[in-house]
């Protein structure tokens, strides 16, 4: 009876996903006008698979996007790569530096 109440009390606490499970976040400054931009990207739609001998030793995903900011019209691009367990293994950006 114990481990049917368990289950009960696991299953109303289950963590509902929210968006920080689903996103990776990330903060680009712009080169040209110093803006911080923040960049929201999809987990199941945004990176695309690495295939075998292309990136870095390791890489399993690739994520390559533009970001336009808000106060000038100055593109940023990042791409970066992601280990098992979407860790960043190397990433690399255009137009403006990593702010995070
Ligand atoms: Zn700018």
């Amino acid at each position: 009876m114990a481990g049917f109440l368990e289950k009960i009390k696991s299953f109303f606490t289950m963590p509902a996903e929210d968006s920080s499970t689903r996103f990776i976040t990330f903060t680009v400054k712009c080169k040209r006008c110093g803006e911080e931009i923040k960049v929201k990207v999809r987990k199941d739609s945004d990176l695309s698979r690495v295939f075998e001998d292309e990136g870095p030793q390791g890489a399993e995903y690739f994520l390559r996007k533009e970001i336009l900011g808000e106060k000038c019209n100055n593109l940023i691009y990042i791409d970066v790569y992601f280990g098992p367990g979407l860790n960043v293994i190397s990433r690399e950006v255009k137009g403006g530096e990593f702010a995070d």
